[in-house]
């Protein structure tokens, strides 16, 4: 039969040797090639008590912006969803109301903004399509979990604290 590659090596079906049969030869040098490895650097680090330095681009969880009063910058205009190659990002846009003016800076804002982490491949589209500055990618990790809800980030776990009540809480 004609050979699709020449990637494929004979078998050899030769009788094992005395000293094949004993394993010995082959045990000392599955041995060796341990005892060898324990004097190279670890290509490993035992996180999480050691971390390695992270890329200059690296990029984290999202987190949703207020600006300087604390008011939620996001208008709900739904940017982001539409640059997100993933299809991550869902929301549900509400019409400001009077009052509500020092907790939205536009007359749209989201009610609800969801992210699903387990979508995402955290490429930044959605950071970089927002015209508010209303989403970034931070620095920090994704925690992981056991449960699939978990990794739906709702608008509470996103936003950032209220600058104002931070101040009042130290
Ligand atoms: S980082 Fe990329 S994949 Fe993740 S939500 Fe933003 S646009 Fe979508
Ligand atoms: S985060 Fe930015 S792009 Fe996304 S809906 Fe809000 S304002 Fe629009």
């Amino acid at each position: 039969m004609e050979k699709l590659t020449n990637r494929s090596a004979p078998v050899n079906r030769d009788p094992m040797t005395f000293g094949e049969k004993i394993y010995l030869p082959a045990i000392a040098k599955g041995l060796s090639i341990t005892i060898g490895h324990i004097f190279k650097k670890k290509a490993t680090v035992s996180y999480p008590e050691e971390k390695r330095p992270f890329s200059p681009v690296f990029r984290g969880l999202h987190v949703l912006n207020r600006d300087e009063e604390g008011r939620e910058r996001c208008t709900a205009c739904g940017l982001c969803a539409l640059a997100c190659p993933a299809e991550a990002i869902t929301m549900e846009a509400a019409e400001r109301k009077p009052g509500e003016e020092n907790l939205y800076r536009e007359e749209k804002y989201a009610a609800k903004y969801e992210i699903n982490m387990l979508r995402c491949i955290f490429c930044g589209y959605c950071e970089e399509a927002c015209p508010k500055d209303a989403v970034y990618l931070s620095e920090t990790i994704m925690p992981t979990n056991y449960t699939r809800d978990s990794f739906i980030y709702k608008k509470e776990d996103l936003l950032i604290p209220h600058p104002k009540m931070q101040q009042e809480t130290k």
